[in-house]
């Protein structure tokens, strides 16, 4: 139960008009208004202003929405926001003087999910970095369903991330994406929190730098008998809070901060244009030349990784987004070799330790953020993919441990697929199949 309301700074948005527990369903919608991107026509542009102006044109029913497309939130020719001066220049010539389908383009850029999804409901839902609700779509319908990620009070609005996997990034890196993509300046509780707890660094002055390099206990964070200092961001200056060192907005340490994350924005960017999983069919490479991207792809995503964690340290955003894609990658491959190998060797084991480790560290930097969010958020898919690899060991202590990580998705089922769930249910109760077996399989020994 919602309801469309006026806003003074958002626009029109979706509000609450009852309570919800964690897990409700909110909203439903089994179809969307309009699929507006580049693969869901045949659309012939690299332009991907055109792409959406051929897509809107190939629809036959383009009277039935045009109103409702019209009446989602688009920037107007007057509009004093630069980001959205940018796109309403930019659409324009893709309009070919058409000022009803600039709008269209422009309603489609700013209000499309994934897969350029257009709704009639579900897109009058805000932004915010600290999201109460998450959208489910359906990949081969397009039914939609929003849920509660938090409980909900009655006249909440209903805000939802557009943020992706930058979701866990700083405050910067997020509006610098949201207005790049989205096309405007986020202001939600978060981004004008005063501290900002994905980007911290181990303190300049109580742990100097060799060459601009932390020395590896410090860079790991793992010497438990010195632990390391943090400077955290307080209005504009780091600072910190154990020796009271102070380095302002302007000095080389924040400028260094900035270009790093800067590179590795670029670098994100970079690996969603390569990664094999994005590209069309008629995208993809002979696997002469895909073997050699995912080499190239594979080194300097650790040369990012090792720039980041070497001067920014453990709890840094860049660290840890990094460490997430690298341990998705390793964890696939893991998977990859399974198959072919069926029993893991002991090089296999060594990187499943080595996985593991990457995913605590993942995890305690979510939980330093304080998002009010759950951990499976972004992370279920890695907690599955570790517990898979523990329970492929074959050995019930092993099983055992995997039901440990998996019971971080606790709370978490309305969230996950049927699939998934039923995974997670399986491999839960792997170790209790061990156990029965056990006897039986001394038997045969004996
Ligand atoms: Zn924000
Ligand atoms: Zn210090």
């Amino acid at each position: 139960m919602t309801e469309v309301r006026d806003t003074t700074s958002s626009g029109k948005a979706l509000f609450a008009t009852r309570e919800y527990a964690v897990g409700d369903i909110i909203l439903q919608e089994d179809k969307p208004l309009a699929v507006l991107s580049r693969s869901s026509f045949n659309t012939t542009t690299n332009d991907p202003f055109t792409a959406i102006a051929q897509a809107y044109q190939q629809n036959s029913n383009q009277l039935d929405i045009e109103g409702k497309l019209l009446s989602l939130y688009h920037p107007q020719s007057d509009t004093t926001n630069p980001a959205e001066q940018t796109l309403w220049k930019n659409s324009q010539s893709a309009a070919q003087n058409d000022n009803r389908l600039h709008k269209v383009i422009m309603v489609a850029c700013c209000n499309s999910f994934q897969g350029g999804y257009v709704y009639e409901q579900a897109s009058r839902i805000n932004h915010s970095c600290q999201p109460n609700a998450l959208v489910n779509i359906q990949d081969d319908t397009g039914a939609l369903l929003v849920r509660a990620l938090t409980p909900i009070a009655v006249n909440e609005e209903i805000v939802i991330s557009y943020a992706g996997l930058y979701l866990y990034a700083d405050t910067r890196a997020r509006q610098h994406v949201l207005r790049r993509d989205k096309y405007f300046d986020c202001s939600c509780v978060r981004c004008q929190a005063a501290v900002d707890p994905a980007n911290t660094i181990p303190c300049t002055s109580c742990h100097p730098r060799h060459q601009s390099q932390l020395d590896e206990a410090t860079q790991y964070d793992d010497d438990d008998e010195h632990p390391v200092n943090y400077m955290i961001w307080k209005s504009d200056q780091l600072i910190c809070e154990s020796c009271g060192h102070v380095e302002t907005s302007q000095s080389s340490v924040v400028n260094v901060i900035h270009s790093i994350s800067d590179k590795v924005l670029q670098f994100f960017e970079q690996y969603k244009q390569q990664d094999p999983n994005s590209k069309t069919l008629s995208e993809q490479d002979d696997n002469e030349t895909q073997d050699e991207e995912e080499e190239q792809l594979e080194s300097l995503l650790q040369e990012h990784l090792s720039l980041a964690s070497s001067v920014l340290g453990a709890r840094h955003w860049t660290t840890n987004l990094l460490l997430l894609l690298y341990l998705d990658r390793g964890l696939k491959q893991y998977n990859r070799k399974l198959i072919f190998q069926q029993t893991a060797d002991d090089d296999m084991q060594l990187d499943l330790a080595e996985h593991i480790d990457h995913l605590q560290k993942i995890t305690q930097f979510v939980k330093r953020l304080q998002l009010h969010l759950h951990p499976g958020h972004l992370l279920s898919d890695v907690i599955v993919g570790i517990a898979r690899a523990l329970v492929s060991l074959g050995d019930v202590k092993s099983a055992q441990y995997a039901t440990r990580w998996l019971d971080h998705l606790n709370g978490y089922e309305p969230f996950l697929s049927e699939a998934l769930v039923k995974v997670v249910d399986s491999l839960k109760n792997a170790w209790k199949r061990m156990e029965d077996d056990e006897p039986a399989r001394k038997k045969v020994k004996g």
